[in-house]
Order: structure tokens, then sequence, then C-alpha cells
């Protein structure tokens, strides 16, 4: 491996979260019966004209935003032509030569662009025959191109989750990539290290991170087979097969010559205020990145700072509760305890709250837990729960000497024991005097004190 260097670039399909079309005002929910939402501009009739969806802009807008991309004041639509059956205009409308963002970056990959198009049809293979199912002509869609920049398939894999976090977190786009919301194709070359690109081959529709990665490590395999034999690797565009784990050759690459791009006469130049844009701007959410480096500056580890950020509602939900004033304590208990209820029913600031009274001694984390499960059934808040099973910590000293002393008288055998050498004893003897306090008494204190009368 380390004779070879892996080049990788992703291009990422992401459907808009818009109600209609991109360029007429049919729906666009998923699962509809086929071809219901449909009207004569999305089926491609002669004649009909698009008009361009504002918020399929606005949502763009975002994504270029989100992704440190510059927006540019003039983009134009294009005509990219080519034939299929679920493309009855012949030709999908999307952007070529000035898209809609430019630049940005995700982590330490950098994007080369992010233009607005529209989806085709989907066709649905039956025993004898095709069918054609055209709501999903014409919705919304985002094309994400990165630039080379990926090196391995573990890379691949990092830079599509942050993608998808931002565009959840956006509200861009639903990231479900089982419905298709989310698709992605790598372009992946191999290069000895210093030599220009390879050529490189197109693996269309990985449609989960599973496959990405093992599309990706089986097209390295295959191109390193080739190149070691002699062989040159041909341009194409590949297909993986989820159930062989392999790749296999679906056409030749087309060029962009090849799609004839022409401007879309249709449709005007569009246009895009600042205004627009920085009101955009101030709509969106502190994206993930941001968030990762805050947590660390709270001392919060990058690992488990990467893991609170994977969904908005668990990372708000986390820095409401850190917001109590202990975010390595709120980091933890998120982590462990709120997680796996697998549901955010306990609020914040009663868990800020539970936090607070470990922090103060009022409980230990034993009984902490104990309080924080019958939070997650009842909704009690937690003072209220340990005021009245009387969960209380017992700190007073006084209190514990006097529970240890009478420890001390009952069980003079293992106290003998004890002071003989056998200092195995002292557990049982903590457990008599936990016992005492109905498991209440101050863990440490109830060691040290009753250290000091054994010890006499
Ligand atoms: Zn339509």
């Amino acid at each position: 491996m380390t004779d070879w260097e892996v080049v990788i670039g992703l291009e990422v399909h992401a459907r808009l979260l818009t109600r209609s079309k991109i360029f007429c005002a049919c729906a666009t929910d998923f699962g509809a019966p086929p071809n219901t939402h449909v009207c004569p501009v999305c089926l491609g009739y002669p004649g009909a004209l698009p008009a361009l969806n504002r918020r399929a802009v606005e949502l763009a807008i975002r994504a270029g935003l989100a992704t440190g991309c510059t927006i540019q004041e003039r983009s134009i639509f294009a005509r990219k032509n080519y034939f299929y059956p679920d493309l009855p205009k012949g030709y999908q409308i999307s952007q070529f030569e000035e898209p809609l963002a430019t630049g940005g970056r995700i982590g330490s990959v950098r994007l080369r662009r992010i233009h607005l198009e529209e989806d085709a049809g989907k066709l649905i293979h039956v025993s004898d025959a095709s069918l054609v199912d055209l709501n999903r002509a014409g919705v919304p869609l985002i094309e994400i191109v990165s630039e080379p920049d990926i090196r391995s398939a573990v890379d691949a894999d990092a830079y599509l989750t942050r993608l998808r976090q931002i565009l959840m977190y956006g509200e861009i786009c639903d990231g479900n990539m089982e419905e298709g919301s989310l698709r992605c194709d790598a372009n992946v070359s191999i290069r000895r290290p210093g030599e220009p690109l390879g050529t490189r081959a197109e693996i269309k529709n990985l449609n989960s991170f599973r496959f990405l990665r093992n599309a990706i490590e089986f097209e390295i395999q295959r191109q390193i087979v080739i190149l070691k034999g002699g062989g040159r690797v041909s341009q194409e565009t590949r297909l993986f097969d989820p159930a062989s784990g392999e790749t296999r050759a679906m056409r030749s690459k087309e060029e962009a010559h090849d799609y004839r791009y022409f401007p879309e006469p249709d449709l005007f130049t569009l246009s895009i205020d600042r205004a627009w844009v920085e009101d955009v701007a101030r709509s969106l959410p502190v994206m993930p990145d941001a968030r990762v480096e805050k947590y660390v500056a709270m001392g919060i580890p990058a690992a488990e700072a990467e893991a609170l950020v994977a969904t908005r509602e668990l990372a708000d939900y986390f820095e409401a509760v850190a917001s109590g004033g202990n975010p390595k304590a709120a980091a933890n208990w998120v982590r462990n305890e709120v997680l796996h209820l697998g549901h955010f029913r306990i609020e914040p600031v009663m868990l800020a709250r539970l936090i607070a009274m470990i922090d103060a001694g009022t409980i230990g984390s034993k009984v902490a837990k104990e309080v924080f499960q019958e939070m997650a059934e009842s909704g009690e808040a937690p003072d209220a729960i340990v005021e009245r099973r009387g969960l209380a910590q017992v700190a007073d000293p006084a209190v514990i000497r006097d529970a240890a002393q009478r420890v001390v008288e009952q069980h003079p055998t293992q106290v003998a024991q004890y002071r003989g050498g056998k200092t195995q004893v002292f557990g049982f003897l903590v457990g008599q005097l936990m016992k005492q306090t109905r498991g209440k008494a101050k863990a440490e204190l109830a060691n040290e004190i009753l250290k000091e009368l054994l010890d006499v």
C-alpha cells in the first residue's frame, strides 16, 4: 500500500427539504403511488415552462454558507443533454459553468462547487419489463463536489459523515441514505507518490457508508493489480455490487462535452443579492466543527466531543446540560445515560441539577444513577426524588462515627481479625457501616472514620 497514493474525490447529491419540486408545484413527498406527483413541467411536455422554487435556492445557499463556500451573485442554469428512460425531457436542468457556490471546505477537504439541479425519475424493474415512476423527476437536489483531497476509504467516510451532519444541522436535507436523499459517487484513482494523477474510475450511487468504504477499498485493490501487471486503468463509470463487494464496469466515462451543455433558455440568470445571503447566514445554527472546537476548549476529549455532535439534537441537549457548570460530567451523563435511554425526555436543566447535587455532595454517584432512572420514568425533579425517598447522603462525621462505633461493637470477631493483620475484612466492616446508614454515608468519610476507629 505504501507504494501507492490513493486519490479520491466525492460527488454527493443531496435532496433538498422543499415541499414542492424545483421547477413546478408538484409535491416532493417520498413514497407516494407512482406518477401521482407529476405535471406537464416535470413530465417534460413540450412547451411547458419551468419556474424556479425560491426555497430550493435558499437551501442551496444554506448549504454553501454552512460549508464555507462563496455564494455567487450570479449563476446560470444549463441543460445537460442525455437520453435515459427516466428522463422524458432528454435533458436535465443543472448548473454547469457558473454554479451557485464555489470554494469552501469540510475539514481538510476542499470543495470545488455546490450547484442546484433537478432529479430524474426512477425505473422499477419487474420480471419482463421496466416501469417508469416520475414522482422524483424535478425534485430539487444540490450536488456537492469535492476536490480530490481524500486519501483513503476511512477519510471518505469521515468526510461524508461530516457533510451529512452539516446538511442535517442546517435542515437542508434529511440525510436519509436508504431512501436516496443522500447519494454519493466516488472518483478513485491511484498513483505512485509524486507522479501526476492516475486515470480515475467513477463509482456511482453509493447509498450507504459501508458501501462507500467497501467500494473504495475494492477499487483501490483492483487498480493496484492492473497497474502492477503493467496494464492501464480505463476511465469508466462503475457500479458497486453489494452482494459480491465488487465494482464492475457500467459504461465508459462521459466527458462534459458529451452532454452538450448549454444555458437553459427558459430560465433567467439566477441573481442572489447580498442581503438575502446575510439573512440566510443569520438563520444557520452553529455547525459541528465549531462545536467540537468549543467542547474541546471546555476540557472534553476530542473523540467524545465528536460523538456529542453526531446530531444537532444531541449537541443542543449536551450544551444545555453543560451550561449547569460541569461540562465534563455533562458529557459523561449524556453519552452514558441519556443516549442509552434513546430519548431526551429528561429536561436538560433537571439533569444539570442532578449533576450539581453530586458536585455539592448531596448524593453519591451510585444513588444519582437511581435518581436518574426515576427522573426518566416519572419526570420528577431530582431534588424532589431525593427528598421524598430520603436519599440525601449522610456527610455529618458525628453521625457516621456513631454508626461506625456500633459496627465495631457488633462485630468483635472481624475487628480482632482486622487488627491481627487480616485487612481484607475491612470491606465487610464498611459494608456493615453502609447498612447502618442505609447506604447513604458518604463513602470517603465512612472509610476514613472506620479506619480511625479500627487503627487505635
Ligand atoms: Zn410537476
